[in-house]
């Protein structure tokens, strides 16, 4: 597996070969501000004590507060979420929000713990945290494998609901945020249609990672006249050339647990979804997906990341050299910090907004980011990546501190 943080520093490069930037500021935003990594103690339902390794980067904050979510996996390993991290400085820009960047993890399959040894772990995570994690100075959130239940305990952990987003809306979380991430990627993708000379019609999606992001993106297409052709998991994939009932792909899900096995389609593997003929592909898992090694088979006209980081550098190129538009993570899936910051807003001011006044802002906003991203891909004429990270460097600049 390619280290996710040399990727990110290689795109950060990239972004910066094409326009000139203060070398002193490229070379600050190569490093992560702060790094914290925890022993975190759990008693186990079997008496038995286990430690687990956790961590929080903290990449930049010079426009805000650090965000970014906690992701439970046991492959998360420091040099992932200080990628994870960096990519949320640079996506909190384009979303143009005033926050920073951070990121936070514990190496663990969480399938493997019960209820009571989950709470345990995130409180210990929260308890270590409590130096550096703050409403005004790190604000986490959910990733993968993490849900409002977490976030509801380390809320209570801190005793205050600003210290972290994607709570339950009981706790004080805000209408909108569970369906955010997907519902900003089809605002973006909607708001990009006609320069991509997209019909719903005509468009077939496929979307790899069936979890939050990937569910509520289908139901988006499905609900929007998109055909959703495929859809994975970590089980494995199933096709249906003529469109999948999305609505009863979830009920599968939620009976079964696994997408697989559907009745109204044929299983095949992930790799060959991300092969299949289509007009959308949705990364909406992990990061490196689309790799040197399987870029030659991607057929779509578009990629949409929803996921962080599925694409490597090598393969990017690849894909541009190929025609096929790379919508990257940082402006594709920033509905999900957009409307954690809106979390944030509602409960700093002790305000309540409706989902409609939710999603409403967030139309807005990504719009906006999409608009500033293509205007200055046109300008610099490269992909959308670059551009994306061009224009979140500028603004992250903008804000930096006399040194
Ligand atoms: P999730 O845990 O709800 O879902 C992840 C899904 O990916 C699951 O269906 C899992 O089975 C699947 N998966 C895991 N390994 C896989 C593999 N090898 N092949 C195919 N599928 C696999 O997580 P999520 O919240 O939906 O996040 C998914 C991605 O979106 C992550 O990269 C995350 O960082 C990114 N993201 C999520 C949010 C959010 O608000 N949820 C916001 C921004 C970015």
């Amino acid at each position: 597996m390619q280290n996710p943080f040399e990727n990110a520093l290689a795109q950060i490069n990239r972004a910066a070969a094409l326009t000139s930037f203060d070398p002193d500021f490229l070379e600050l935003m190569r490093h992560p501000m702060r790094q914290v990594r925890i022993s975190i103690p759990v008693r186990m339902d079997n008496g038995s004590l286990q430690v687990f390794e956790g961590y929080r980067v903290q990449h930049n904050n010079w426009r805000g507060p650090f965000k970014g979510g906690i992701r439970y996996h046991q492959d998360t390993n420091i040099d992932e979420v200080k990628a994870l991290a960096l990519w949320m400085a640079v996506k909190c820009a384009v979303a143009n929000i005033p926050m920073g960047g951070g990121k936070g993890g514990v190496t663990v399959n969480p399938k493997l713990l019960s209820v009571g040894e989950l709470e345990r772990l995130t409180r210990g995570w929260a308890r270590l945290m409590k130096p550096v994690v703050g409403p005004e100075v790190d604000v986490p959130a959910p990733d993968v494998n993490t849900t409002p239940r977490e976030m509801d305990w380390i809320a209570n952990e801190f005793g205050h609901p600003a210290v972290v987003t994607g709570k339950t809306i009981p706790a004080g979380g805000s209408e909108g945020r569970g369906t955010a991430t997907a519902q900003g990627g089809f605002y973006v993708l909607e708001g990009l249609k006609s320069r991509l000379f997209l019909d719903p019609e005509t468009s077939s999606v496929a979307i790899q990672g069936f979890g939050n992001a990937g569910q509520h993106f289908g139901t988006l297409c499905h609900r929007h006249g998109y055909k959703v052709i495929a859809v994975s998991d970590s089980s494995g994939a199933i096709h249906n050339e003529a469109g999948l009932d999305i609505p009863a792909v979830i009920a599968h899900k939620n009976a079964t647990d696994k997408v697989s096995d559907f009745a109204g389609a044929r299983n095949i593997t992930n790799e060959e979804l991300l092969a299949l003929e289509c007009g959308v592909l949705v990364p909406a898992a992990l990061e490196n997906v689309i790799t040197a090694d399987n870029v030659a088979s991607v057929k779509a006209k578009i990629v949409l990341e929803l996921a962080n980081g599925p694409t490597t550098p090598e393969a990017d190129d690849v894909l541009f050299q190929k025609g096929v538009t790379v919508i990257p993570d940082v402006l594709a899936n920033s509905g999900g910090v957009t409307v954690s910051y809106f979390e944030w807003d509602q409960n700093m001011k002790n305000e309540k907004w409706t989902e409609a006044q939710v999603f409403e802002k967030l139309k807005v906003l990504m719009a906006e980011a999409a608009e500033a991203v293509w205007a200055k891909k046109e300008a610099l004429k490269t992909d959308m990546r670059r551009a994306a990270f061009v224009v979140a460097l500028e603004r992250i600049h903008s804000a930096m501190p006399k040194m």
